[in-house]
């Protein structure tokens, strides 16, 4: 048969990560009509989103998860029979940069999409709606379609959308729960549109329609490395303006706020730092980088590349006027990093810049000292030991109380925009530390006046010292 039901009652997401977690926990939650099950080949992550701990830290999604497991929300290792059941399938498996081969360091590694491709297919005695959830090439849906056609059971058709999903981590729930827009591509055949009106269908359960945009496949693939690099792109406009403004007197806040009333630029991810993170920005930059250049677009490629260029120069930059203003040497000097997320709200470390701090300062013989209020010490020292000096590890030391971590220091870091971090008790963290005291703010949190007439020297991205 080819048709395809317009009113889904079975959905199965397959990657049960940081995306397709809580995306299909919220479905659960807002449509009670529809079984949704999330299935993982990672055991030990299924466990724990049975047994708790979650194996991801996001506000709310704890009573997300709680209101609907075991209702209409269900975990599984057992892969075969969620696809077999599912009228709707979620792919939203890692996609992360190559590592070797053609494309290394560029490219997106599909064999992840292929295997759960594969699977599908292998699984699939019914018809399936395949909804490309990861980030991926453009025209990546093209690949997955050649693969099930040429595999599937007779009468078994597949229609394959792309849904790509545009949350924000540490905001994913409030994200999904109101998102700026729901992006659906796929074929302009009669059952594509079946498809397309199908997810159109489960999202109206929470979405205005206005906000919900169909388009052709490609247009809603390329959207998504659109919107990351665009993004990515305003974030390393405004940390090369910090350097203009830190070389002429200049302050980044100030710029920026003046620069963003202008409706069309918008007040929005405006704000200097330490450089940007994230499993996302950097690799679908560079997968954006890869496809220009695979295409014969080389200035293209060029002009995206800059964005990272100038994210690396941003995280150096950084540690460059730490050490210029620890008198050039930070060996053996106490550093304390605050903060080791790659931002607030969220215990993920990929790519994170504060690794790229600790890489730097290790490398010149400080002694560290990290704390983070939910990242934990394993993943830190996972984290760690895949630097160029693993063997620093023994300058490190990982702590559990911020206060602990700043004791003895002669420099404070901070790396991530924790709120915890704006209302420290600054002058017993002044009192303990080694004179003069710095402070470095890479996220431009804290306030300069105040620690000043504490006494720390305070340095701070896109601001100079007041004349
Ligand atoms: P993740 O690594 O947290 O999760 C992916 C999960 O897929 C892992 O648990 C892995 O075990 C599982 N998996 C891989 N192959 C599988 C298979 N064949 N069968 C079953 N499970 C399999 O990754 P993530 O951060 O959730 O990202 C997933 C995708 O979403 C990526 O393409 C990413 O670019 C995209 N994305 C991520 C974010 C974000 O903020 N993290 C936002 C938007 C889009």
């Amino acid at each position: 048969s080819n048709g395809f039901p317009t009113h889904i009652t079975k959905v199965c997401c397959i990657g049960a990560g940081y995306v397709g977690g809580p995306t299909c926990a919220v479905i659960a939650d807002r449509c009670p009509h529809i079984k949704v099950t999330i299935v993982d080949i990672s055991v030990e992550r299924i466990r724990l989103w049975n047994e708790g701990p979650l194996p991801i830290y996001e506000p709310g999604l704890e009573e997300v998860v709680g209101r609907c497991r075991g209702r209409n929300l269900f975990f599984t290792t057992d892969v075969t029979r969620a696809i077999e059941e599912a009228e709707l399938i979620f792919v939203s498996v890692n996609t992360p940069t190559k590592t070797s081969g053609l494309g290394a360091g560029m490219a997106a590694d599909l064999k992840y999409i292929e295997a759960a491709t594969r699977m599908i297919v292998d699984a699939s005695t019914s018809n399936k709606i395949i909804v490309e959830k990861s980030t991926v090439p453009c025209r990546t849906a093209q690949s997955i379609l050649t693969i099930l056609e040429n595999n599937c059971r007779p009468n078994v058709c597949f229609q394959v959308l792309s849904n790509p999903e545009f949350l924000a981590e540490g905001t994913a729930i409030a994200d999904l729960q109101a998102p700026d827009r729901i992006l659906i591509g796929g074929m302009n055949s009669p059952a594509g549109k079946d498809a397309q009106e199908a997810l159109v269908k489960i999202y109206s359960n929470w979405v205005p329609r206005k906000r919900i945009i169909t388009t052709n496949l490609w247009s809603s693939e390329l959207s998504k490395l659109a919107a990351n690099a665009m993004l990515a792109q305003r974030i390393s406009s405004v940390n090369a303006l910090s350097a203009l403004c830190e070389a002429t007197g200049a302050d980044i806040d100030e710029v920026a706020t003046a620069v963003g009333w202008d409706t069309r630029i918008g007040p929005n991810f405006l704000k200097a730092g330490v450089g940007f993170g994230g499993s996302c920005f950097h690799k679908d930059i560079l997968n954006l980088v890869y496809l220009c250049e695979s295409l014969n677009l080389p200035e293209v490629a060029h002009y995206w590349k800059q964005v990272v260029d100038l994210n690396e120069y941003q995280k150096t930059r950084f540690v460059r006027k730490i050490i210029s203003n620890l008198f050039h040497t930070v060996s053996n000097k106490r550093i304390a990093i605050l903060g080791f997320a790659f931002k607030k709200n969220t215990g993920d470390t990929r790519e994170t810049p504060a690794l790229t701090v600790v890489d730097c300062l290790l490398a010149e013989d400080a002694q560290l000292s990290i704390y983070d209020p939910v990242v934990s010490h394993e993943q830190m020292l996972e984290d760690i030991s895949s630097l160029r000096r693993p063997n620093g590890t023994s300058n490190i030391t990982l702590n559990t109380d911020v206060y602990e971590a700043c004791k003895e220091a002669d420099a404070l870091v901070v790396c991530t925009e924790w709120d915890q971090f704006k209302t420290l008790d600054y002058k017993r963290i002044y009192q303990s530390m080694r004179k003069p005291a710095f402070i470095f703010d890479g996220r431009l949190i804290l306030d300069p006046i105040e620690l000043r007439q504490i006494g720390f020297s305070v340095e701070i991205i896109g601001k100079s010292q007041p004349i």
